[in-house]
């Protein structure tokens, strides 16, 4: 059983799908974190996020980088979105995502093009969103958490700018693809979400 998990930054796709694959007893993969490996890569090598071949050469990552606590920064959150415009660094990364959807038993997958581009025909499709204000209040408690200094203003123009980029690029624009059920977790706590999520799942898997 392959599940595609799709949405925005802050969505609460990543709860979501690592709590999927606990419930049915599946790998899970964050492909965000991939394009976050290339961001940081890219800017650890001096290069340019914005340009293509830069942001190519920076795709040729060390595995164990994926372990590093420095990749789940907004910084770099940032840098992924800029260097994931390019063609080049999507195609770069597709056959993994792919190999890892089809291993035996099946696989969940969360990030922004799963059920449109990578595993179109997946079993089970959710399209995870949330308010803006709802995503940037969630991200605002975390970094406080962590003792980060920002203000909600600041994280909200950084979300929309991120979700602007992430749907006005040409190449796998974030979109809910035909077929995926909309869960909207605005007014949801987690456990809430997560129930929802698998019935969701257990809805389109059961036809
Ligand atoms: O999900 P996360 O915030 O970690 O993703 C970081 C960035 O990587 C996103 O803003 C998006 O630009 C890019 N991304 C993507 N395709 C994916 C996953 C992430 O373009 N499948």
């Amino acid at each position: 059983m392959i599940i595609a998990v799709d949405g925005p930054t802050a969505s609460g796709k990543g709860t979501i799908a690592r709590a999927l694959a606990r419930h049915f007893g599946l790998p899970h993969l964050d492909t965000g974190l991939l394009y976050r490996a290339v961001g940081w890569h890219v800017a650890s090598l001096g290069g340019d996020p914005d340009k293509s071949e830069d942001a190519l050469a920076a795709t040729a990552f060390s595995n164990s980088l994926l372990d590093d606590p420095a990749l789940r920064s907004e910084d770099v959150g940032a840098l992924a979105s800029r260097v994931s415009v390019h063609p080049a660094v999507r195609e770069a990364l597709l056959q993994r995502q792919r190999t890892f959807a089809a291993q035996p038993g099946g696989a969940v997958l969360d990030g922004r093009d799963i059920a449109t581009v990578i595993a179109p025909d997946a079993h089970a499709k959710l399209f995870v969103t949330a308010s803006i204000a709802a995503r940037a209040l969630r991200r605002f408690v975390e970094m406080q958490a962590r003792g980060e200094d920002v203000s909600r203003a600041q994280i909200e123009a950084d979300l929309a700018a991120r979700d602007a980029r992430d749907s006005a690029r040409s190449v796998a624009p974030l979109r809910q693809a035909e077929g995926a059920a909309l869960l909207d977790t605005s007014a949801l706590p987690p456990a809430a979400a997560i129930a929802a999520a698998i019935a969701l799942v257990e809805k389109q898997t059961a036809s």
